[in-house]
């Protein structure tokens, strides 16, 4: 689950993209960008965001209910903040709970995703947004955080539809940002670098997990 500290994600101006986006710029000479080229860059300009729909969601299969904006940072990944990480959460408390927990401004923390037991997604942030559940700011601008729903202590929470909907969710997000699928680059919040949570727990199977996403992965989509 989210951090108890509070969080110091301020927001960070970065010049990288004015940068590329100067840099191919000049790359194209004095020839005029073509038409449709211009198109697709126009949101590449400082200060034009991604278009956005309300409701949308970034995993096929997701059902959308926003958290609340105290829980998140508005940004552009991956071209603000390159995304290499998937960081898996255990809720300590049921699927409502957690939702209310995250729609709640007061709360801090939120993940992108919670995977229910019956195998469930529910998205609450974009991928494009940096959300607020690693307790460690690198690792949050660079992460997307799924929440599954349980306790640390009670194995039997770790459902095979949870492990597999899970599986199939972070393959998708391996694929969709090129991250490798290893234990480096997906972690639990206990391996993020001075946090004191200690979800997934000893109960969380990793072997398992990650054989299902390395499936799931080389799975025709
Ligand atoms: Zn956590």
């Amino acid at each position: 689950m989210g951090q108890r500290k509070a969080s110091k994600d301020g927001d960070r101006k970065v010049g990288r993209r004015a940068l590329l986006i100067g840099g191919a710029a000049a790359a194209a000479g004095t020839a005029a960008l073509a038409r449709d080229e211009l198109a697709r860059l126009w949101w590449r300009t400082p200060g034009v965001e991604k278009p956005r729909k309300a409701g949308e969601v970034d995993y096929t299969g997701a059902r959308w209910v926003a958290a609340s904006e105290a829980n998140w940072r508005r940004a552009d990944r991956p071209d603000d903040f390159g995304i290499d990480m998937v960081i898996v959460h255990v809720t300590q408390g049921s699927f409502d709970s957690a939702v209310k927990a995250f729609q709640d401004p007061g709360h801090q923390a939120a993940t992108h995703y919670i995977v229910r037991q019956d195998g469930h997604v529910t998205q609450m942030i974009r991928e494009l947004d940096v959300a607020y559940h690693a307790g460690n700011r690198d690792y949050n601008e660079r992460s997307v955080g799924i929440e599954h729903e349980g306790f640390v202590d009670r194995p039997q929470d770790f459902t095979d539809e949870m492990y597999e909907a899970s599986a199939r969710l972070t393959a998708r997000i391996c694929a969709r940002y090129d991250i490798p699928v290893d234990r480096e680059h997906i972690i639990g919040h206990v391996e993020v670098p001075g946090t004191d949570h200690t979800d997934p727990g000893p109960h969380w199977d990793w072997d398992k997990y990650m054989r299902l996403v390395k499936r799931a992965r080389t799975a025709p989509a």
